[in-house]
C-alpha cells in the first residue's frame, strides 16, 4: 500500500511521519511538513521552524516579534483608556 503526502498528496515509498497532536501524518519532504504543521507567527505572519517562542497562549517566531506583539497589545490598552490622547 503505498501512502500519499498530506501535504501535495505524491505518491512517494520514503515517506516519512510526524506524530502530532495525537494522530500521525505522512509528508514526503520536511518543506511539505512545515507548510502542513509548523505554528505561524502571530506577529509576523511566518512558519516557525525554530523553537519560537510562547507568550501568553500565542507563539512567535522570536523574542522579536514576541516583544513587538507584547508592545502593540499594551499600546492598544493605552490608547483606549488614556482619554488624553
Ligand atoms: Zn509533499
Ligand atoms: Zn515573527
Amino acid at each position: 500500500m503505498t501512502k500519499t503526502c498530506a501535504s501535495c498528496g505524491n505518491h512517494y515509498k520514503n515517506l516519512f511521519s510526524i506524530f502530532m497532536n495525537g494522530q500521525t501524518t505522512y509528508f514526503d519532504c520536511f518543506e511539505c511538513a512545515i507548510f502542513k504543521l509548523a505554528p505561524i507567527c502571530q506577529n509576523c505572519g511566518c512558519k516557525i521552524i525554530g523553537h519560537g517562542v510562547d507568550s501568553e497562549g500565542a507563539c512567535y517566531c522570536s523574542s522579536h516579534c514576541a516583544r513587538n506583539a507584547v508592545m502593540n497589545a499594551n499600546a492598544k490598552i493605552a490608547s483606549t483608556t488614556d482619554s488624553n490622547v
